[in-house]
């Protein structure tokens, strides 16, 4: 478990693999499973007919019968809240291919009907730290104003989830104080945790709904909550060590879209425009990612700026901060192909 993880955001990037089980469609099809995990941090791939196993390490690799608390305490969330609490830029983002369970982890199956609450045993990562958060903050004994902001990146365009009136194009910019940030979100204070899981809801039931959403659009688009922790420091709070960043940080959950490639899904006009926009932001991330590893970056210039999406995250991935990224992959031979990227992926970013 990463709960015994460093102290620090010394390592940048946590990585861990969540295989879901086989779903309903697939078991009918009599498709076989290629993926099966040894001991907690190993996952060993059988190429289909034969040839030796392949095996991936991570921090952490939770199978098919691993709960939603079961992942929540092995990604060590809780330890990317305090250091939240503490000032620090965090992320959780879900990574893999469209149908890997990259948005049941974050935020549990989709509601059975309007205004049908996630039964709880099935509540995702979102929900366990929003729970966690305000239970935390009421025991601190010193004030804390909490925010949120929910927004999609479609086409390498912002649209805000939680705007009031109809949602148009939002743009990206950079000041000193800020860092990069979305001109004119809107960023919601809260005070409960039911008004936070309200502000989700209104977030999801867009993101389903969107003009866009012709076949699976959230599958195409990026989602980001980002949760801003200010605390206004009284003697009671623990020092704070020199070289911290300001009071005030950040812990961000981001729903990737789907990582397959543009072949796959034949799109043509628009949607190839769509892929293009989807698979820059995930390369640019992934490149943004290798460099941040590469012990001989020092001087070396990350290209945040290359999307919208390795902007928005620029705080937690670079400066101070600390990334939790959940690989989610199908365990379907039928899927190896995408499968095996999605490990690719994950695997050189730790
Ligand atoms: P993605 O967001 O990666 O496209 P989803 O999270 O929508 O994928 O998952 C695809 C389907 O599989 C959904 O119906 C979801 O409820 C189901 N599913 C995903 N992961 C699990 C899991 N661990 N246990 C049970 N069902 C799951
Ligand atoms: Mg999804």
């Amino acid at each position: 478990s990463l709960e015994q993880g460093p102290e620090g955001p010394e390592t940048p990037i946590q990585v861990v693999l969540r295989v879901r089980p086989m779903s309903a469609a697939e078991l009918r099809r009599g498709e076989q499973s290629a993926l099966h995990c040894s001991g907690t941090r190993t996952l060993q791939v059988s190429p289909p007919g034969g040839g030796p196993d392949v095996a991936f390490r991570f921090g952490a690799v939770l199978d098919g019968a691993r709960t939603q608390e079961d992942v929540f305490r092995a990604c060590g969330v809780r330890r990317l809240g305090e250091l939240a609490l503490r000032g620090f830029s965090c992320t959780v983002f879900t990574f893999g291919q469209t149908g890997s369970g990259k948005t049941y982890t974050l935020t549990g199956p989709p509601p059975q009907g309007e205004g049908v609450p996630v039964p709880p045993n099935l509540a995702g990562i979102m929900q366990r730290t929003f729970a966690w958060l305000l239970d935390r903050v009421r025991h601190l004994g010193a004030p804390v104003t909490l925010r949120a902001s929910y927004l999609e990146i479609y086409n390498e365009q912002v649209r805000d989830l939680l705007s009031l009136g109809a949602p148009r194009p939002l743009p990206v910019r950079w000041n000193k104080t800020q860092g990069f940030y979305v001109e004119q979100l809107r960023v919601v204070e809260f005070g409960s945790l039911g008004a936070l899981m309200e502000l989700m809801q209104m977030g999801l039931s867009r993101r389903r709904s969107s003009a866009h959403s012709l076949n699976q659009a959230s599958s195409r688009s990026h989602a980001l909550l980002t949760l801003y922790i200010s605390r206004q420091t009284a003697p009671q709070m623990p020092p704070v060590d020199p070289g911290e960043p300001p009071v005030g940080g950040k812990l961000c959950f981001v729903d990737l879209a789907g990582s397959e490639k543009v072949a796959a899904t034949g799109s043509r006009g628009e949607l190839m425009l769509e892929a293009n926009s989807i698979n820059r932001s995930l390369l640019a991330l992934g490149h943004c990612i290798s460099l941040l590893l590469d012990p001989q970056r020092k001087q070396s210039h990350i290209p945040f700026r290359d999307s919208k999406l390795t902007k928005l995250l620029a705080d937690s991935l670079g400066g101070h901060g600390v990334t939790l990224m959940v690989a989610c992959v199908s365990p379907s031979v039928q899927c190896l192909p995408e499968t095996l990227s999605t490990l690719r992926y994950a695997s050189r970013a730790q």
